[in-house]
Parts: structure tokens; C-alpha cells; sequence
């Protein structure tokens, strides 16, 4: 029986957001931060999509348990879509929130389209390699200057219209219930006795690794 699911990433903003948010699964939730330094993940897909599978699957490879990953980020319609999956490094690879938010305010001066959205991508891999996936986004706009306190990223630049407030301008209860990463988590939840049993199927089947996209399975619970 599987009885633990590795978080797999160390920002502990998403591993406090997580954890409020599943804490109360029937299954051991890990951060990969507690099995000690473990080699980092290049994160060079082109879609959240693959940064997600990458991410779980490289984590559940070197520890030899299930994982779940996410890769989010925040994608402007008047960018084209930027900074998407460079969301974390919009400013310069070690970039700071701050940098980072500063750079899409520079970038949306004049701009009168603010539309933008969040959006995160969840994968659980088992380490032979196939892997379920995820999705959740959310709408809003960005403001001119950054507004609140609380949260990570863009959130002070993200206003979400229904709450009429910005992101960090929310408690995490509100934000894990309208964001993205609260939206694909709760897909997860919906289906976690089906997850479950995946999962027990497919470690039960274990055979040696072969990290191919090819083993990548879409949601289809006949498998
Ligand atoms: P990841 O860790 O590769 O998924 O990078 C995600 C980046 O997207 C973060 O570093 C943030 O800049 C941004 N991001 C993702 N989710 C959020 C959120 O909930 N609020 C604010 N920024 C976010």
C-alpha cells in the first residue's frame, strides 16, 4: 500500500500552501526537503506541462516514491503569454519577487490590455515513470503598483476581481480557494480514491525506470 506522496519542491510558500490544502489526505504528505539535498531539476520544458512531469518525476526517481509536483506561473495576454514558464526568473535567473515584479511593471506601462491569468499544472509520478496530470488557472488583471502584504510572486501585482482586492491582499484561505494551484488541487481531491488506486496498481507493477515521455498517461482511469 502506498502510504506516502513526496511534495516535490522546496519554495516553502507552495509547500505551506499545499499543506493547508491537503493536509488532510488519507496518505502521508512529505516535502522533499525532509530526505536532504537531493541533485536540482533543470527546468527547461516549454509548457508547464513538462516542467511539472520533469519535476515529479525526477524527484520520484531519486527517492524511489511517488511524487507530486506543480509548475506554475503567470501568463499576460498583452506579453504573449510571458513570462509563463519563465514566470520564476522574469528579472534574471535568481531574480527576486521583488525584481521580478518590477520587470512586469515595466513591461505593462502603457498597456491598456492588464488581462492575465495564473496557471498551474500538477503532476503525481510514480518513478517508473508514468504520471497523472492536473490543471488549474485563474483570471484577473494586473494593477499599476503593487498592492498588500501577503503571499509570493506577482501576487501583489495579481487583482482578482471577484474578491476586489489583490492576491496578496487575501488570507491564504481565500486565495487556496479561488487560485490555480487550489483549483488543480481540487481535481485532486475529487479523484484521490481513484489516485490511490493507481498508484498502488503502478507501484505494485514496478519495473526498472525508463523516464520516457512515452510512458506519459493521460487521466484515463481504464488503464
Ligand atoms: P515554479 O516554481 O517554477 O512553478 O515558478 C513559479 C513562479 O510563478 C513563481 O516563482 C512565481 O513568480 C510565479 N507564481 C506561481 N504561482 C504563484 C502564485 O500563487 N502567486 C504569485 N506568483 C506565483
Amino acid at each position: 500500500m502506498v502510504d506516502i506522496l513526496v511534495l516535490a519542491t522546496t519554495n516553502k510558500n507552495k509547500v505551506k500552501e499545499f499543506q493547508e490544502m491537503v493536509g488532510d489526505f488519507p496518505i502521508e504528505i512529505r516535502s522533499v526537503a525532509d530526505f536532504g539535498p537531493i541533485p536540482e531539476c533543470i527546468e527547461d520544458g516549454e509548457t508547464f506541462d513538462d516542467n511539472a512531469y520533469k519535476k515529479a518525476l525526477h524527484t520520484a526517481k531519486i527517492l524511489g516514491l511517488p511524487a507530486i509536483a506543480d509548475d506554475s506561473g503567470l501568463v499576460v495576454e498583452a506579453l504573449d503569454g510571458a513570462p509563463g514558464v519563465y514566470s520564476a526568473r522574469y528579472a534574471g535567473e535568481n531574480a527576486t519577487d521583488a525584481e521580478n515584479c518590477e520587470k512586469l511593471l515595466k513591461e505593462m506601462k502603457g498597456v491598456q490590455n492588464r488581462k492575465a491569468a495564473f496557471k498551474c499544472v500538477l503532476s503525481i509520478a510514480v518513478p517508473s515513470g508514468p504520471a497523472l496530470t492536473y490543471e488549474g488557472s485563474c483570471e484577473g488583471t494586473i494593477l499599476e503598483e503593487k498592492r498588500g502584504e501577503s503571499g509570493f510572486g506577482y501576487d501583489p501585482l495579481f487583482y482578482f476581481e471577484e474578491f476586489g482586492k489583490s492576491f496578496a491582499e487575501c488570507n491564504s484561505e481565500e486565495k487556496n480557494r479561488v487560485s490555480h494551484r487550489g483549483k488543480a488541487l481540487a481535481e485532486v481531491r475529487k479523484e484521490f480514491d481513484k489516485v490511490m488506486v493507481w498508484l498502488n496498481q503502478r507501484l505494485s507493477e514496478e519495473k526498472p525506470s525508463k523516464p520516457d515521455h512515452e510512458e506519459y498517461e493521460s487521466n484515463d482511469w481504464s488503464k
